[in-house]
């Protein structure tokens, strides 16, 4: 069995297809048949990045569009955005997760893989009326009701654009605003693989309706404070390269505290940006940025350049992702995280049908 990249599946992030025609259906006939004062739920994963707030807002302009007014949008934890996504349209929607709705009629999920990333939100797929997911990682655990996963979709915007394409919603400047953040920033500005041509027509639709690709970007990715910059200067002089890690397809990686933010006098979003500055070490297939959230408790992010599944180190840690982009929440000290790591790369390596091994790799 192959995905549809053409490599062999061979772990947990495997899937089936994305949504069949009857999940369409169910999915536009849980808005369609909303009561006129229907009250809809928003959610987005914890710490969101612009995918979950884009594909989120997005689509909750598109249902304001179609009428809905009782709506609300919402994600766990401190109701604190960073500071790139301050001016994306559709903001007024946002309500701390304390003001949520408790029973609502329909509750969506945008870019979440499991129910674990709702936080306490979670616990409406059980109170509302209907739960409907827009998902698209292949790790997806088909939580809730309606599940649009579509393994395939570089971007959860992806499969929210054709919902409300379904939905009969056009696209106006705000909703395309959002969705473009969302895709733009899932394909690392259409740098990943994931770029396809039908991820270039759908920037074409945004853009189409008068966006500003040039400020948009500069806002999202090129724009953070002097503090941040020094803060980053820092954080990759301590990187560390283990060429023999993944079996000798190298591993590259960093940490960050929350005395390096402190005496930054940074917020712990800035730190989001710099896996991108570590991942285009030429010596190694793998990045990690482990970053620290409270004593003994790190986020840590890690990319693959291709020839390392790190969804499958991320899942066997307790978190999830894609094939070349995943992340898990690791305890004890940054050293002993990079050691679990390090552990599970040799059984993360990506073997494509009719290839023995991946290239790079000396042996096993
Ligand atoms: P990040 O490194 O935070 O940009 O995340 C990369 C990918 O891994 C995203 O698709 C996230 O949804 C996923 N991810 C990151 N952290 C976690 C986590 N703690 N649990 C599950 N998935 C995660
Ligand atoms: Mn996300
Ligand atoms: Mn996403």
């Amino acid at each position: 069995m192959t995905d549809p990249a053409g490599a062999v599946l061979t772990g947990p992030s495997s899937v089936g297809s994305g949504p069949t025609e009857a999940d369409w259906a169910a999915a536009v006939a849980a808005v369609r048949q909303l009561p006129a004062d229907g009250r809809v739920l928003l959610i987005c994963h914890v710490n969101p990045d612009g995918d979950a707030l884009g594909s989120m807002l997005g689509f909750g302009l598109g249902l304001r569009r179609l009428g809905v007014r009782r709506l609300q949008a919402t994600f766990p934890g401190p109701p604190e955005l960073p500071e790139p996504f301050h001016g994306l349209p559709g903001l007024d929607l946002l309500v701390p997760e304390a003001q949520a709705y408790p029973d609502p009629d329909l509750v969506i999920c945008f870019d979440a893989a499991s129910a674990s990333r709702l936080g306490a939100l979670a616990d409406r797929l059980a109170t509302a009326g209907t739960a409907l997911v827009l998902d698209h990682h292949a790790s997806n655990t088909r939580f809730g009701g309606i599940h649009l996963v579509e393994p395939t979709a570089a971007a959860t915007s992806v499969v929210a654009e054709e919902l409300l394409d379904r939905l009969g919603v056009p696209l106006d400047a705000g909703i395309a605003e959002c969705l473009y953040v969302a895709l733009s920033t899932d394909t690392g500005s259409f740098r990943f693989e994931a770029t396809t041509p039908a991820v270039h027509q759908m920037a074409a639709r945004l853009l189409a309706t008068g966006l500003r690709p040039g400020e948009i970007s500069r806002r999202i990715f090129d724009h953070r404070p002097f503090g941040a910059v020094r803060l980053f200067g820092e954080v990759l002089g301590r990187a560390r390269l283990e060429p023999a890690a993944a079996a000798g397809l190298g591993l590259v990686w960093t940490y960050a505290t929350l005395d390096d933010l402190d005496r930054h006098e940074q917020r712990p979003y800035v730190l989001e940006a710099l896996i991108d500055s570590v991942r285009c070490t030429a010596e190694a297939d793998v990045a990690c940025v482990v970053k620290q959230v409270t004593a003994g408790q790190w986020a840590v992010s890690m990319r693959s350049k291709g020839a390392v599944d790190v969804s499958r180190v991320a899942v066997a840690l307790g978190g999830g992702g894609h094939r070349f982009a995943a992340g898990f929440t690791g305890l004890g000290s940054a050293e002993e995280v990079v050691g679990r790591i390090r552990e599970l790369l040799d059984d993360a390596l990506i073997v494509e049908a009719g290839q023995e091994r991946p290239r790079g790799v000396s042996g096993f």
